[in-house]
This record gives structure tokens, sequence and C-alpha cells, in this order.
């Protein structure tokens, strides 16, 4: 079966929109959200109703989704993401509330042992080394493990002696992973990619051919940043998307 895994949506509806329909062209029967669905950009509650709508969908939360429920010290936040956070819990309705509320960080899943920042501290640390990955891999046992919260695409692969290597995770590339090594899978940010590359990214985990491939799909990204700056969020976080940073 072919699953579709996304993270760090933030909000970016054109992301997501885009990202599920070449999902779909690539057969996927499910999906996974590694957390973070809202934050940063303008639609938090047509977001979380379009994932709550997909017929097989796993959630996790992320540090923005529980900051946005006041689950999370806003006060580590730098000040930009601070006033989404805020402008967020003022936009989310009732319902949208309720579903980030019945999330945790972190869950096992068929697929795999689901965090939005690491094993060790699945609500906020970031996997950005093999020396962290390393502490993650140590901390329980899993074959595959998904993250999120860096918003890099990104694979650490821990071989049976325990040694652990880091490699990056290329557009359109199969990463087949091998039986006896164990290995933790970040898909990159549907909707605020870091790695200088502005198309959304995601992931197609494929369980029985086991290979996991990132994929990059262009989107609307001047309808998201034209919605970021009539909601009067700050001028900075439309900008950053065409720049993917
Ligand atoms: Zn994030």
């Amino acid at each position: 079966m072919r699953v579709a895994i996304l993270s760090d949506v933030h909000s970016n509806l054109e992301a997501l929109e885009a990202v599920l329909i070449h999902a779909l062209e690539q057969q996927a029967r499910s999906h996974v959200v590694l957390g973070d669905i809202v934050g940063y950009n303008a639609d938090p509650v047509e977001v979380i109703a379009r994932l709550a709508s997909l017929p097989d969908v796993t959630l996790i939360a992320g540090n923005h989704d529980l900051a946005a429920i006041g689950r999370y010290d806003v006060s580590i936040f730098n000040p930009v993401a601070a006033e989404a956070i805020a402008w967020t819990a003022e936009a989310l309705t009732a319902d949208a509330r309720t579903l980030l509320t019945s999330l945790e960080p972190k869950r096992r899943a068929p697929v795999g042992l689901l965090v939005h920042g690491s094993v060790v501290k699945p609500d906020i640390e970031y996997v950005f080394n093999a020396e962290t990955a390393e502490k993650s891999f140590k901390a329980e046992p899993f074959d595959v493990c998904f993250f999120g919260h860096t918003h890099m695409p990104a694979c650490y692969r821990r071989d049976a002696d325990g040694f652990v290597v880091g490699s990056v995770l290329a557009d359109g590339t199969a990463l087949h992973l091998d039986p006896g090594a164990r290995f933790m899978l970040n898909p990159g940010s549907v909707g605020q990619p870091r790695d200088r590359d502005p198309r959304a990214s995601y992931g197609i985990f494929d369980d029985d051919a086991m290979t996991i491939t990132v994929h990059r799909v262009p989107y609307d990204i001047e309808r998201t940043q034209q919605k970021v700056r009539d909601a009067g969020l700050p001028g900075v976080l439309a900008d950053r998307l065409s720049d993917g940073r």
C-alpha cells in the first residue's frame, strides 16, 4: 500500500490541495500528517477541515498546533511565529479546536512510529544531524520513524552496527529501506519549505516495495501570499514562501 506522508502544512491550503492531487495520482490510499497543521499561513480552519475529510488519515500534533490551543508556551516562539499563533488561536472554530485538542505529538501507527520533532522530545526537538538522530534511535525500538519539524526532507539510516548516516531525500528519487537497518524519515514541509526550493514537499511511502519517495509539487504561491497579507499576518511570512526558506 502507498501512504502519503505530509508534515508542516502550516495553514497553507493551496499547497495542501496540490499535494493531495499529486498523492492521488501516485495511488496513495491513506495519509499521515506529522503535525504543525496550523501556524504561519492564513487558512487554519480550511486546512483542518480538508485533512479531517480525508477517508484514511492519521494525524499528530506539532508545537504550533499545541500552542494554538494553549497547550504550549508561546514565549519560546520567535515574535513572528508567536504573532501568527495568536492570529490562529483567534481564527479557530470550535470544531477545529476540538480536533487539535485530540492530537498528541507522538503516536504509533501501522506504517511506523510518528513524531513531530524527535522520539526523545516529540513536541520540540529538531533532528538536523546524525548525532541527534542517534539519540532518537536509542530512545525506543522502531524500524521506521516518520518525523517533521525541520521543514527539510531527510533520511537518517542506522545500520546493524549502530552507525547513523544522514542524507537528503531528493525530488522523485525512491530510496529503498533495506531490511536490517532502521530509518528516520522526514518528508519536508508541505506549507513552508525551508531548503530554498519553494515547491511543496511530501513523501510517498510504499510498504510493499519498502521505498520512500519525496515529491516536490508546484502550487499557487502568489495566492497563498496574498491571503497572508490580507489576513494582516507579518509580511515576512508571505515573502519567505517564494524564497523557500
Ligand atoms: Zn513547522
